[in-house]
């Protein structure tokens, strides 16, 4: 019985939330883990928007308090200081746990607290999943895939993953949720929804980010060389953050026979070189471009197969990369004129 290590003994319940007014029936109360990040603050705000109690659990490891001090004009939106490697008990309907750090540099500063959020961090919001009956998502990452030999890629490839390089805290502690998210589904019954994100840029990234797009772009802004890691012939589809939002809600309001995995991302493909000359065109940097040695295990390709997700959720993206790079740069150039103060808070 799973209930034999009842937790309501050893866990005593937060009272957060409990002073919200009260809400009409078809809305729900919802715990976004992550929620601070760059993906996570656009989800809360969607939901909130949208009239649900929102719940944010961070670390403040990645996330930004600026990402979400907007929010707080919301009367039904908690922040809760919390890293999710230790359990914790909310009453919620649903979750969205999005806490990991998603950037190579970021989830291999410390790989064993990349892995650590990855197993133990879902194993404590499925056993909350679980509890609370609450049905639970994950944001799972197209580097399940590895460094992919089937291309595009669809959810039914098992994927090219090493499983002791560089990458591996977050390619293996990915492919490890999944899988305690799909035994939780088959022993518990908890209702689960799984997404493969495929890369997403836009507002709310982190100068520091690391990740391509919002470097390329401070790089240009501050008319500085443009890093292209190796020959810059690999390729990324790059996914504009509403459009991902939009699918995430989509995944969770569906059937609870759909639990995934679901690819969501943009299926145009570029090379990582094509990605910086769209850059440089569209901010008129005058910016160089200097070649740096491509990181090891670095995929060579990368394009989602979104048929599942187009039939099953209606979903396909709708901004293309220079309207979504439009916005993006829109948003950095606001940022960078900006203190430095304002841009780490
Ligand atoms: P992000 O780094 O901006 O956000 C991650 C958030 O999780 C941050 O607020 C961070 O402080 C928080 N966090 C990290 N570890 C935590 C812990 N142990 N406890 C509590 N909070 C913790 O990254 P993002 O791009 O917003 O990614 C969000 C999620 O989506 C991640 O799970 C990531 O793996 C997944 N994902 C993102 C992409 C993408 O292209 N953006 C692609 C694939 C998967
Ligand atoms: N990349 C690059 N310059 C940078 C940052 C990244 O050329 O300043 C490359 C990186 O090596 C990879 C691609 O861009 O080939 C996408 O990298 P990112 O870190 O954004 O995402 P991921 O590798 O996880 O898909």
């Amino acid at each position: 019985n799973y209930f034999r290590n009842d937790f309501r003994k050893t866990l005593p319940s937060l009272n957060e939330g409990n002073d919200f007014p009260r809400r009409p029936k078809n809305l729900k109360r919802i715990l976004v883990t992550g929620g601070a990040g760059f993906l996570g603050s656009h989800l809360c705000e969607l939901l909130l928007g949208a009239g649900h109690e929102v719940i944010c659990v961070d670390n403040f490891s990645t996330g930004l308090r600026r990402n979400i001090a907007q929010l707080k004009r919301f009367d039904t939106f908690r922040v809760i200081a919390h890293d999710i490697v230790e359990p914790i008990d909310l009453e919620v309907d649903e979750i969205y746990n999005l806490a990991c750090p998603a950037s190579p540099p970021h989830y291999q500063a410390d790989p064993i607290q990349t892995m650590r959020t990855c197993v133990v961090g879902s194993l404590n919001l499925l056993d909350l999943a679980a509890r609370r009956g609450a049905r639970i998502f994950q944001a799972s990452t197209s580097e399940i895939y590895g460094d992919p030999q089937v291309h595009p890629q669809v959810e039914s490839y098992w994927g090219n993953v090493n499983p002791f390089g560089p990458r591996s805290c977050y390619d293996e502690g990915k492919r490890c949720a999944e899988t305690l998210f799909h035994d939780f589904h088959k022993v518990h019954g908890v209702e689960i929804k799984i997404v493969r994100i495929f890369n997403t840029y836009g507002p709310r990234m982190r100068p520091d980010d690391g990740r391509v797009v919002s470097n390329f772009i401070v790089q240009a802004l501050k008319g500085e060389d443009i890093t292209i890691h190796g020959d810059g012939s690999q390729t990324r589809s790059f996914c504009f953050v509403d459009d991902l939002i939009d699918g995430f809600v989509r995944l969770m309001a569906s059937p609870s026979a759909l639990t995934g995995p679901v690819n969501l991302g943009n299926p145009g493909e570029f090379t990582i070189s094509e990605l910086a000359e769209q850059v440089i065109h569209q901010t008129g940097s005058r910016s160089k471009i200097v070649r740096r040695p491509l990181p090891v295990d670095d995929p060579r390709q990368r394009r989602p197969d979104i048929s599942l997700a187009t039939e099953a959720l209606g979903w396909r993206p709708t901004v293309n990369l220079s309207e979504g790079l439009a916005r993006t740069i829109g948003y950095f150039d606001g940022l960078l004129s900006g203190s430095d103060r304002k841009v780490m808070e």
